[in-house]
């Protein structure tokens, strides 16, 4: 790709005098794209080699990041960006925190997410259930934009994410709308995923500190209550190690929250335990639910899906196969396959 798109027109010069102005003496009127200043100067002996472009100091930073983003190069957002983009905003009340509509997913030639319509209000909490390889972590992963999906939308609080490229060459579009997209939707994994050479406390507070940047010292003051309020203030100097399972994931809630998220995704987050530390887990989950907070949470536990949920999703081969409050589904479910599904893990 060339600059022309960043560089508007071309060289924009002034006849004055019938003499052209150069550069160095009209700053001012040096045309500008998203509020970076363009000077002609600069990008001149770029015009055809990005990568240099990229490369060289003398661009400046915003406009590298810019160019970076739009020819898809991975590159992590400066912090200024961050720092702006992350801004809280204030969607309306009813706007929905997540929003999907008619997503398809395929791994090759298998076909996970059939078309899949769901939205998670604002502090509600919606659980999805289903068997095994149902597509219940990709969707969750897709809605997080670990996963690129080639069909349908996902919107988050109102902003739906842009796109380039249709099918299998479909990707977000804006880098910085997914890191902002990410670092509001945090995630909660059935396996932990705690760094196991940091302290618990370091742990939680890695990422405020290091992908938004937080002051340091209010990220410690924030993290030491987020674990205070999982139970397990007393095991900041701990190594995950030290921790039973238990209490590795509710540290992992800990993180979760401290990054001040829109909402929470649970990925089973008790299946990996045993049934004893299972219940200290579903404890805080309850507690976050009843605190209002929006969550989506795949769980193969029935009884906390009913007791926390607002609205239940029951998700086959890829599609919804059918919906509504937690009463209706787990009392009265309408489709064959949900009761069998229902009979199978009543029995387990
Ligand atoms: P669930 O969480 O409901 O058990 P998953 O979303 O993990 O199901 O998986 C749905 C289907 O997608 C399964 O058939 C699984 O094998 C397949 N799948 C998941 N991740 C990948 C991957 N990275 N590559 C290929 N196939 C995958
Ligand atoms: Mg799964």
């Amino acid at each position: 790709m060339g600059l022309a798109w960043y560089m508007g027109s071309g060289p924009q010069r002034r006849k004055r005098s019938g003499k052209d102005v150069g550069s160095r003496h009209d700053r001012a009127a040096k045309p500008r794209q998203d509020g970076v200043p363009v000077s002609d100067r600069i990008l001149r002996p770029f015009r055809n080699d990005a990568h240099s472009c990229l490369r060289s100091r003398l661009v400046p930073r915003a406009a590298r990041a810019q160019l970076a983003i739009a020819q898809g190069a991975n590159i992590r957002p400066t912090s200024t960006e961050l720092s702006k983009e992350i801004l809280p905003h204030v969607p309306d009340a009813s706007t929905p925190v997540i929003e999907v509509s008619d997503l398809h997913k395929s791994f090759g030639p298998l076909e996970v997410l059939r078309g899949v319509s769901m939205a998670a209000p604002k502090g509600h909490v919606v659980s999805l259930i289903g068997s095994s390889g149902s597509g219940k972590s990709t969707l969750l992963r897709c809605i997080n934009l670990l996963e690129d999906s080639q069909q349908g939308g996902i919107i988050f609080e109102g902003e739906p994410i842009s796109w380039r490229g249709e099918g299998a060459n479909r990707r977000p579009a804006d880098r910085i709308q997914v890191t902002r997209i990410r670092t509001n939707l945090s995630m909660v994994f059935q396996q932990f995923n705690l760094w196991a050479h940091l302290t618990i406390l370091q742990n939680v507070m890695k990422a405020p500190v290091t992908v938004l940047k937080r002051n340091r010292a209010d990220v410690e003051d924030a993290a030491r209550r987020y674990l205070e309020r999982v139970g397990i203030g007393d095991k900041c100097d701990a190594y995950p190690a030290q921790l039973s399972g238990g209490q590795q994931q509710r540290a992992a809630i800990a993180r979760a929250l401290c990054m001040e998220p829109r909402a929470l995704l649970f990925d089973e987050p008790t299946s990996a335990l045993d049934p004893e530390l299972e219940q200290e887990v579903v404890k805080v989950i309850k507690s976050l639910a009843e605190e209002g907070r929006t969550m989506l949470l795949v769980t193969h536990d029935m009884t906390m899906a009913r007791d926390v949920s607002d609205h239940v999703l029951f998700l086959h081969e890829g599609r919804i196969e059918e919906e509504g409050s937690p009463d209706a589904l787990f009392d009265a479910p309408r489709t064959e396959r949900l009761r069998q599904f229902l009979s199978h893990v009543r029995a387990a």
